[in-house]
């Protein structure tokens, strides 16, 4: 068996655990990680297996999805604060192998936080079907994108509006949200519930609004996915600026259209 330290290098030092770490930096940075806020994960795939041993098990009482069965997933941990991940990696993530009844904990909450997030049955249940959407998408995002959850107070949650008025405030809203935003009313976070619900809607689309908290983004990697927040907050703070001006120009169906056919994108059905 080899030495910790030399788990915890092989698996910081990863490109795609390298980036995971600035991901939850920038979120931080960006405001939206106010405390412990926000989580994130990663399917991983390691070259060379170290030998783990199985330091603890958390039961899962979610039905995990068949393409995650012995998949490796690396988490944040409950209670973890964002802008710290990056400097505690081994005290702030987790990375579990995922049994059909259980995650298995291979490496990391070395210090004071001992469970993976309180959003491991969405992490867990929306890889699942993202994973089945599109094979390349292995990253998800939580994050408190304070204009995304501003927005979701003043417009009616209505998914086909809420993307429309996204899509109208700026070119890029519709080049990178072509697949619409989804909308989920308040409820209680951190249950099988939302976890579900969220799976659900991510089922063909990249990202979800959960209104009054926050947005749940999917990608190939954690920029794609931290971009697509990026992109929906940006739009979503234009709305607000402008709300109670007297508009003047917004993109008509039309003009969605012709750059949908310029980029080759198949917006979603039914919306322009
Ligand atoms: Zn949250």
């Amino acid at each position: 068996m080899r030495a910790d330290n030399d788990v915890t290098r092989i698996i910081t030092t990863m490109p795609e655990v390298q980036e995971l770490l600035r991901t939850a930096d920038a979120i931080y940075h960006k405001g939206w990680a106010e405390r412990n806020g926000g989580n994130l994960s990663r399917l991983l795939i390691l070259p060379n297996e170290p030998d783990f041993y199985v330091q603890r098990e958390f039961p899962l009482t979610i039905d995990v999805p068949e393409n995650l069965l012995g998949q490796l997933v690396i988490i944040t941990g409950s209670g973890v604060y964002l802008k710290n991940v990056m400097r505690e990696p081994e005290a702030s993530l987790a990375l579990l192998r995922i049994r059909p009844d259980r995650a298995e904990l291979l490496w990391g909450l070395s210090g004071t936080f001992d469970r993976p997030s309180s959003e491991l049955a969405a992490h867990l249940l929306s890889h699942g079907v993202r994973l089945a959407a599109d094979p390349s998408h292995r990253v998800l995002v939580h994050t408190h994108a304070t204009n995304a959850v501003a927005m979701s107070a003043v417009v009616p949650l209505d998914e086909r509006e809420f993307t429309l008025k996204l899509w109208r405030q700026c070119t890029e809203a519709v080049m990178f949200l072509y697949d619409g935003v989804a909308v989920l009313p308040w409820m209680p976070c951190g249950t099988a519930e939302i976890g579900l619900r969220t799976a659900d809607k991510l089922a063909d689309r990249r990202a979800v609004i959960w209104a009054r908290h926050g947005v749940f983004a999917s990608g190939a990697s954690a920029d794609e996915a931290l971009g697509l927040v990026e992109i929906i907050d940006k739009a979503a703070e234009l709305y607000l600026k402008i709300a109670h001006l007297p508009v003047t120009f917004e993109l008509s169906d039309e003009q969605l259209r012709e750059m949908s056919a310029l980029l080759g994108l198949t917006v979603r059905e039914g919306y322009v």
